[in-house]
């Protein structure tokens, strides 16, 4: 099934420190590719701002983004957004940024807890190392996250099972979460937050969207209405990487449209 309205609200340029290619780059392969719309979404590690030079890179990547939706302005949406990672670690701090900046979207993201690595950095081979422990306090900050929803949409809900279970193939068994995977979607119900359905798992070794079937399907049992699709593109050739799988997921799970956001501002389109 080919679908008309292709949005990708989660990529990285080469502002992320994972990021390998120019906004400019990135906007024209989104819109030679058909796009309807896009956002950019650079990390800024709230919890490593001062020191990381995130306060550099924010207001570098504002302004490559803003003069990208200058640039492609009746040919493709570009949304001005920002991936904000453990923002409630430094909530005043995250708020006092996002005052100050006229972002479109915000993503709220955790890819590490308080003084510890990106789970992307852990080995989680090392036998030593307790991962449900660590899961069990991730899953508190997500809901913690979702208690401040100072974001529009969450991020990939279930980030560290990309290594835990994908990269390093150990077993977690989610019925220990289901309890409080329930409380953070309906956190995001009650303050009308968007969750995201990251693509990136279907590209990597875990081979599922995060949040999974069974999560989307609960969201919506939950009355979820609003989601947000993103590829988590860190490279020109996967702007826009198996949004069509998502829309079909999305579809069969009870959704019939997805979010995009202008001046934080969410204007549902359908998925067809
Ligand atoms: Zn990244
Ligand atoms: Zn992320």
């Amino acid at each position: 099934m080919a679908f008309k309205n292709i949005i990708d609200l989660h990529t990285h340029t080469d502002n992320s420190f994972d990021g390998h290619h120019s906004t400019m780059f990135l906007a024209e392969t989104a819109y030679m590719n058909g796009l309807r719309a896009v956002a950019f979404t650079d990390h800024l590690e709230m919890d490593a701002f001062h020191k990381g030079s995130f306060n550099r890179t924010a207001i570098q990547s504002f302004f490559e983004i803003a003069k990208a939706r200058s640039a492609f302005s009746g040919k493709l949406i570009v949304c001005v957004g920002a991936e904000l990672g453990q923002p409630v670690y430094d909530i005043p701090l995250s708020e006092k940024l996002l005052s100050t900046m006229k972002y479109d979207f915000v993503i709220g993201a955790i890819h590490n807890l308080p003084e510890k690595q990106d789970f992307c950095h852990m080995d989680f081979s090392d036998e030593s190392i307790d991962y449900i422990k660590l899961l069990d306090e991730y899953f508190e900050w997500e809901l913690k996250l979702a208690q401040w929803s100072g974001f529009d949409a969450l991020a990939h809900l279930t980030y560290p099972l990309r290594y835990i279970v994908g990269r390093y193939g150990r077993t977690v068994d989610m019925s220990r979460y289901s309890g409080i995977i329930d409380e953070i979607l309906l956190e995001l119900i009650k303050n009308k937050k968007a969750l995201e359905i990251n693509t990136a798992g279907l590209r990597r070794e875990i081979g599922a969207t995060s949040p999974d079937e069974s999560i989307l399907r609960r969201y919506r049992a939950l009355g979820g209405e609003l989601i947000t699709i993103g590829s988590d593109a860190h490279f020109a050739e996967h702007m826009g990487a198996d949004i069509d799988k998502a829309y079909e997921l999305a579809l069969r799970c009870g959704f019939d449209m997805v979010a995009v956001y202008q001046d934080r501002t969410p204007t549902l389109i359908p998925i067809e």
